[in-house]
Parts: structure tokens; C-alpha cells; sequence
């Protein structure tokens, strides 16, 4: 894998994609910078070389060109970040930005304005993306969160630089820690999945199926399972057209040898709400009128020796509607286990969505041996897709 290392970027100006799609609140403040941080090591090793940044980033979703999503308002949090002076040019492609760009000094960084504020980013436009490659002397690509995009500046521009493009540290991390899981990680390889739905699952799991050796299945959509098994879910969420999908999938599991482990027993709620009453049953036998919300004591104590015994351990999605802090326990215990078995030596990949937001909402963060930075690029990745991104740099 070419990274940033195989460079020198000595007086070589790095034209940067970043993900610096970062939330603001109504005053367009940065109310988390974490995408910035995590940007914050390839930057560095650029300028410690004696090269110069050129970063660029999308924000939001405009359409065309839109003030409140300029990178402007951001200027402030990414110079507190890096701690050097950041320049600012109010467009991303055209002369003026071409003259700046060109009188960038070593240790210098400037930032470009939207590339969304141009259709032809997300169209993927030759023509754009060769007037932005005019910018750089090589390409490095440090943004996992857009690289399942073929957009202009994640995949087409790498044409533009052969022989002088690469990974940032952070893609670079992201491509790992997905290998490890994927291909490199020790044995016993654990994946747990988790969240509202088999359907939205699906292609990770049969995706899946031939990397793990054990399969922890939580949250609502194992009631499709446990239905499918014969098992009565009483009001539980349940994708009754994924029956037959369900019994396919653990037929599949078997005949590969995976072992899959299901809830045994569930914390049952009379309503979908917070303050609904709630009682803990066999996951077979929901009476009508509950719904199962939360992973139960037992089904815990089971998932806690699969995690301890794991040497490799992915998680993607809860194990229970997690946004009420009645049903949160059991994603909030699933994330102590894999914590401790992190701190034993296993190594540990959080990546896709709601999974992410609950390590992050719960403290686990640092917990973690990685926790993913791009939602839609970890799920593709976990399909087995290789993500646009990631091809061009490779190409
Ligand atoms: P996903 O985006 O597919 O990972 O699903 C995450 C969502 O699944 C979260 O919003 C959870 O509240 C929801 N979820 C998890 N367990 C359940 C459950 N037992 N019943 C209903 N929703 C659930």
C-alpha cells in the first residue's frame, strides 16, 4: 500500500483530499472536530518533510453555491487544530486559486473552498477534477469517509497524478484495520452485528460468512431470526418478507462452519418509549402486546465469553434501541466486553453508523483499537466492495 511515507515531500506541494465535513451549530461554530484531528497527522508529516498542503474538502450538501456552507466558517477550528496559519481562498479551481497555490511556501497551507459548491464534484468531471489536479505536485487522499464516492476529487483526479499519489495515515488506517478483520486478523475472528435490520445487513453478512468464525447476531433484527425459527416475538420489529432469508442465512453459516450466536432472552417493553414497563423474557416466547428492546441478562453473559475467546472482533450496530436509556445496558455492556478484551490483546474494529455513535456517546472511544471515520465507506468495504477511492490510489 503506498502511503504518504513513500514520499518525500521536500518543497512538493500536497494537494490533500480531507474529510473536513465537520457539524456546525447555528452560529457556524465546529461542534465536533474530530474529523479535523484526525487529519491533523498526514498534514503535519507533510509540512515536517519541508512540503506544503493544499486542502481539500467538501461540506454539506449544497446546491451550487450556498454561504452557509462555505469552509470559511470553519477556518478558525482547523487552525486551532494544527496550530500553524491556514489560508483561505473563496473558490477551488480558477486562476486566482491557481496564483495562490503556486506562491504556497514550504510549511504553508491553504484551504479551498467548497467542492460541492461545483456539480461537477459529485459528477465526477474530468475537466474539474484536471483543474483542481493543477493545483498539486502529488495527490494524497486522507478522506475514507467520502472514498465509496467516485467524486472528482476522491477518484477521478488521481489520473491526473501517476506514479505521484497515495494514502494519507488516516485512509491508510481505515484500509488496515479493514484487512485486519478481512483477511489478517488472528483467530478466533468475531463479528457482531448489530441494529434495526437484516435487510440493510444482508450483503455484510453473507459477505461475512466466509471471514468469521463466530457471529454474534443483536438488536431488532435477530427477531426476523428468531420468527423465521419458529420462535413467537410478540410485537418486536420483525422484516416478515426475510423469513426465508434468515433460515438461508444460518444454513449458510453452518455449512461454513461459523457459529452463530443469537439472543437467548430479551428485555421486553409494553411500548416503544423509555418509560414503558418492561420484563425480561425467553426470546422464543414475547408475549403479544411486547416488544423485545434490549438484550437480556443471559443472552449478555453468553456474548461475554464469544467476545473474551475473540482475537479479532468487528462490531457494527447496537444491540438494543440504545437512543432510550432503558434499553442502552446491553450495547453499553457489549462495549465493556470488547473494551476488556482490547485491553487483553484483541484487536478491535468499530466501523458503520449507529455502532460508532454509541462507542462515542458511552466513552469507548479510546477503548477501541479503531473506530471507524466514515459511515457508508465502512459498510461497502464490509460488503466486500472495493471502494472507488481506494482503486484509484491503487490503480
Ligand atoms: P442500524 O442503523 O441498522 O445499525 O440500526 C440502528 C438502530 O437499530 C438504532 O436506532 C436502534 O435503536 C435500533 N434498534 C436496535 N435494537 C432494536 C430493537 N430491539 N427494536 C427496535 N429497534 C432497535
Amino acid at each position: 500500500m503506498i502511503t504518504i511515507d513513500d514520499f518525500n515531500f521536500e518543497n512538493k506541494k500536497a494537494l490533500i483530499r480531507v474529510d473536513f465535513n465537520v457539524p456546525l451549530n447555528e452560529n457556524f461554530e465546529v461542534t465536533d472536530n474530530s474529523r479535523i484531528k484526525a487529519a491533523k497527522p498526514t498534514i503535519i508529516k507533510i509540512l515536517e518533510d519541508g512540503g506544503s498542503c493544499i486542502l481539500m474538502s467538501h461540506l454539506g450538501r449544497p446546491k451550487g453555491f450556498e454561504e452557509k456552507y462555505s469552509l470559511k466558517h470553519i477556518l478558525n477550528a482547523v487552525e486551532d487544530e494544527l496550530g500553524v496559519e491556514v489560508k483561505f481562498v473563496p473558490d477551488c479551481i480558477g486562476e486566482q486559486v491557481e496564483n495562490v497555490a503556486a506562491a504556497l511556501e514550504p510549511g504553508q497551507i491553504l484551504m479551498l473552498e467548497n467542492l460541492r459548491f461545483y456539480n461537477e464534484e459529485t459528477s465526477g468531471d474530468k475537466e474539474f477534477a484536471e483543474k483542481l489536479s493543477k493545483l498539486g505536485d502529488i495527490y494524497v487522499n486522507d478522506a475514507f469517509g467520502t472514498a465509496h464516492r467516485a467524486h472528482a476529487s476522491t477518484t477521478i483526479i488521481a489520473q491526473f497524478f501517476p506514479n505521484k499519489k497515495c494514502f494519507g495515515y488516516l485512509l491508510a488506517q481505515e484500509i488496515k484495520s479493514i484487512e485486519k478483520v478481512m483477511t489478517t486478523g488472528e483467530k478466533p475472528v468475531l463479528a457482531i452485528l448489530g441494529g434495526a435490520k437484516v435487510s440493510t445487513k444482508i450483503t455484510i453478512i453473507e459477505n461475512i460468512l466466509d471471514k468469521v468464525d463466530d457471529l454474534i447476531l443483536g438488536g431488532g433484527m435477530t427477531f426476523t431470526f428468531i420468527k423465521a425459527k419458529g420462535g413467537q416475538i410478540g410485537d418486536s420489529i420483525c422484516e416478515d418478507d426475510k423469513l426465508d432469508l434468515a433460515l438461508d442465512i444460518l444454513d449458510k453459516a453452518k455449512s461454513k462452519n461459523v457459529n452463530v450466536h443469537l439472543p437467548v432472552d430479551v428485555i421486553a417493553a409494553n411500548a416503544f418509549k423509555n418509560d414503558a414497563d418492561t420484563q425480561i423474557v425467553d426470546v422464543y416466547h414475547i408475549p403479544d402486546g411486547w416488544q423485545g428492546l434490549d438484550a437480556g441478562p443471559q443472552t449478555l453473559a453468553n456474548f461475554e465469553k464469544v467476545v473474551n475467546r475473540a482475537k479479532t472482533i468487528l462490531w457494527n450496530g447496537p444491540l438494543g434501541v440504545f437512543e432510550m436509556e432503558n434499553f442502552a445496558k446491553g450495547t453499553i455492556a457489549l462495549g465493556n466486553f470488547i473494551a476488556e478484551a482490547t485491553k487483553n490483546g484483541s484487536f478491535s474494529l468499530v466501523g458503520g453508523g449507529d455502532s460508532v455513535a454509541a462507542v462515542k456517546e458511552f466513552g469507548f472511544e479510546d477503548q477501541m483499537s479503531y473506530v471507524s471515520t466514515g459511515g457508508g465507506a465502512m459498510l461497502e468495504s464490509l460488503e466486500g466492495i472495493t471502494l472507488p477511492g481506494i482503486a484509484a490510489i491503487l490503480d
